[in-house]
C-alpha cells in the first residue's frame, strides 16, 4: 500500500505578507513527516513530528505564535488519533508547553483521553516535559494584532462568507497512512482570536477537529470551531467513507455544517486505500500532499 502524508495550515483567507512563509511551513512540515514514514516509522510519528515543525513556526496559530485569548494570553489545543485501537490523546487551555500536541500523545499513553489546564501542565512535568514561561509563546505579530484589537465583542465580527464569526482559523493538522496500513490525525491550535480565556475548541475533542480509524480513513479540521464541534464534522466525514468517496464524503459533510450550523470550515481526508482530499467552505485552506513515487504537492 502507498504510503500517503498530507498537512494543512487552517481554513480562511491568508494576510498577502504571510503567503511565502505559509508555504514553506507546510513545504518544511510535509518532509519532516515524510522522512518519519520512510524511515518507517508509523502514521503517528509522521502526523505529529509534522505539527512539531508548524507549532515552532510562527506564521501558524499553533505552539509558538498562538493567537491570544481577549485577556492577551495563550491558550492551546491539541489533539491525536491513532486508527489502529482508536486510541485518543488530546490537551485543552494549557499556556506552558512548546508543544502541546508531543503533550496529547503523552495522554494517548496514558489511560484518559484528554486533560485540560494546569492538570494537563502538571501531566507534562511528570512526562519529564519542560514548562516554559506563557509570554514566550507569544510572537511580536500576534502581540501588535492584539494591541490593535478594537475589543469589539467577538460575535459580531464577520468572516469572508458573511457570517458570524471570529478570524483567525489558522490551525495546524496532519494526516497519514503508513506502510503498515494503518492511519493518524493529529491537530493543534491557538483557538480563535480573542476568545473568552477558559474556551475549548473544537481541535482537542475527538470526532470534531480529529478522526481516525484504520477500517475508513482520517481527518484533520481546521475553521471555526464551535460550529465543527456542533456538526461532529471530523467523525461525520470518517463516517460517510463506508458509503462514499472521500471527495463526496467530505462535500456532504461540509455541505451539512453549512445547512444545519452555517459553519465555515477546511478538512484534509485520507481514506484507508490512501485516497485523500482536501475540501472547504471557508475562503481558502492552505495544505500539502505527499504521495510514494510522487513529487510533493502544495496548495496554498
Ligand atoms: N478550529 C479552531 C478553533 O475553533 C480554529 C482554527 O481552526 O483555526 O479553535
Amino acid at each position: 500500500m502507498g504510503m500517503v502524508l498530507a498537512v494543512h495550515g487552517g481554513a480562511g483567507s491568508i494576510p498577502e505578507e504571510l503567503v511565502a512563509s505559509r508555504r514553506d511551513g507546510l513545504e518544511q512540515a510535509l518532509a519532516t513527516g515524510w522522512q518519519r514514514l520512510q524511515q518507517g516509522e508509523d502514521a503517528l510519528a509522521a502526523v505529529v513530528a509534522a505539527v512539531e515543525v508548524m507549532e515552532s513556526l510562527p506564521q501558524f496559530n499553533a505552539g509558538y505564535g498562538s493567537t491570544l485569548t481577549s485577556s492577551g494570553t495563550v491558550e492551546m489545543d491539541a489533539g491525536v488519533m491513532q486508527g489502529k485501537g482508536l486510541h485518543v490523546g488530546a490537551v485543552a487551555t494549557i499556556s506552558r508547553v512548546a508543544h502541546p500536541i508531543r503533550l496529547a500523545v503523552e495522554v494517548l499513553h496514558s489511560p484518559h483521553i484528554l486533560l485540560a489546564g494546569a492538570g494537563a501542565e502538571a501531566f507534562a512535568q511528570s512526562r519529564n516535559m519542560p514548562l516554559i514561561a506563557p509570554d514566550d509563546l507569544i510572537s511580536r505579530r500576534r502581540r501588535r494584532m492584539w494591541e490593535a484589537w478594537d475589543h469589539r465583542p467577538v460575535d459580531v465580527m464577520a468572516d469572508d462568507r458573511g457570517k458570524t464569526i471570529q478570524t483567525d482559523k489558522d490551525t495546524v493538522g496532519a494526516i497519514a497512512l503508513d506502510s503498515a496500513g494503518h492511519v493518524a490525525a493529529a491537530t493543534s491550535t491557538g483557538g480563535m482570536s480573542w476568545k473568552l480565556p477558559g474556551r475549548v475548541g473544537d481541535s482537542p475533542l475527538v470526532g470534531a477537529g480529529f478522526y481516525a480509524d484504520d477500517a475508513l480513513g482520517a481527518v484533520s479540521t481546521t475553521g471555526w470551531g464551535e460550529t465543527i464541534a456542533r456538526s461532529l464534522l471530523g467523525y461525520r466525514t470518517v463516517a460517510g467513507l463506508e458509503q462514499f468517496t472521500p471527495e463526496e464524503s467530505a462535500r456532504r459533510a461540509l455541505q451539512f455544517l453549512d445547512e444545519s450550523v452555517q459553519g465555515s470550515a477546511g478538512l484534509i481526508l485520507i481514506r484507508r486505500d490512501g485516497e485523500f482530499t482536501a475540501a472547504w467552505n471557508s475562503a481558502m485552506m492552505g495544505y500539502a500532499v505527499q504521495r510514494e513515487g510522487e513529487a510533493p504537492v502544495i496548495h496554498q
